[in-house]
């Protein structure tokens, strides 16, 4: 795509064409899929005249970025997960932003605390249950997963996932690494079938009766209810938001950073700021099912009628940085074993 770009300037150029002002852009490398971004930057084009080439990834960002070193065209990083943010961060692709947009716009538990990363949009990792074999009120908290009382009841993806990854760096912060073990293995004994599959397949395995709850993101919900073969699965479910028992819903992000070598940082500056309003967050939730974060904005009616959670307190950086300390346990316990 950049290249495309690059071959139409070099070619008027070549020509002597006589170009309007220098083209303004901004050059994005994203993780996500076309669909979630096209209309917003679209509407940023509109709105600013400048453009925004998109280089959709699906792995190997910071390889990329490692290869084109300061030559790299990428302003913008956009992704989901903050392992994949602190990932970028900590392997000092990225740069420091102050924004008093920014900061007004992305409450501080969802944005970097040194300002390299911002938050835009959370889902919260809830617990799919079967509206007839789990009682109201029968499940509350993560730590619950460990009771005996679900043995043989449990489904889930693989310990190794992101998104499984991530729930244990949160215990680890609330419980420590010991406890986090013990909880992991409670969990361990009570699967009803070897972790496998993605999120949705775990509704899928309710629904077939094959187990009772499951960890999933809340916008696979809505994903399902949009599918023909899948609604089945999702009404046969209630979502439950469990807490930590000392704190909130663990929720994950998706988010962005400034490239440390960004060729148009005023411009990048621009975009963060635009994605980061309240309005563009909430079209960004809308197209996903997810909840937008700036004070004052609203997830679309049919998320909202999941219910009321409170998210966990602790900023996601600090969960990001117990990834490691997680992996092992996981590995330890051999949880997909
Ligand atoms: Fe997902």
């Amino acid at each position: 795509m950049f290249a495309n770009v690059k071959t139409a300037v070099f070619a008027a150029t070549a020509t002597l064409v006589a170009l309007p002002l220098a083209a303004e852009e901004v050059n994005v490398y994203s993780y996500r899929q076309p669909e979630l971004i096209k209309p917003l930057t679209d509407a940023f084009t509109a709105e600013t005249g400048i453009d925004v080439n998109v280089a959709y990834l699906n792995k190997g960002m910071i390889e990329r970025l490692s290869a084109e070193g300061n030559r790299s065209p990428a302003d913008i990083v956009l992704t989901v997960d903050v392992s994949r943010l602190a990932e970028v961060v900590n392997a000092g692709f990225t740069k420091p932003v102050t924004s008093d947009a920014l900061e007004a716009n992305v409450p501080a538990i969802y944005r970097d605390p040194e300002n390299h990363w911002f938050g835009l949009t959370t889902r919260a990792r809830i617990i799919y249950a079967d509206k007839s074999r789990v009682a109201e009120g029968e499940v509350t908290t993560y730590e619950d997963l460990a009771d005996p009382k679900w043995e043989g009841r449990i489904c889930t993806r693989s310990g190794l996932h992101a998104y499984n990854v991530a729930l244990a760096s949160a215990m680890i912060e609330h419980h420590g690494v010991e406890e986090t073990q013990t909880w992991l293995e409670g969990i361990k004994s009570n699967l009803a079938r070897k972790p496998q599959g993605n999120d949705r397949a775990q509704v899928r395995a309710i629904w077939a009766g094959e187990c009772d709850i499951a960890v999933g993101n809340t916008y696979y919900m809505g994903k399902m209810l949009e599918d023909e073969e899948q609604k089945a699965w999702a009404d046969n479910v209630n979502i439950v938001f469990p807490t930590f028992e000392d704190g909130g819903t663990h929720v994950n992000i998706s988010g962005i950073a400034m490239v440390k070598s960004a060729p148009n940082e005023a411009n990048a500056l621009k975009l963060m700021e635009f994605l980061t309003s309240p309005q563009a967050q909430e079209i960004y939730a809308e197209a996903n099912y997810e909840y937008p974060i700036a004070p004052g904005s609203k997830a679309i009616d049919l998320v909202e009628s999941w219910g009321e959670y409170t998210a966990d307190g602790v900023n996601l950086m600090t969960v990001a940085g117990h990834r490691d300390e997680a992996l092992k346990l996981i590995e330890t316990v051999d949880f997909d074993g």
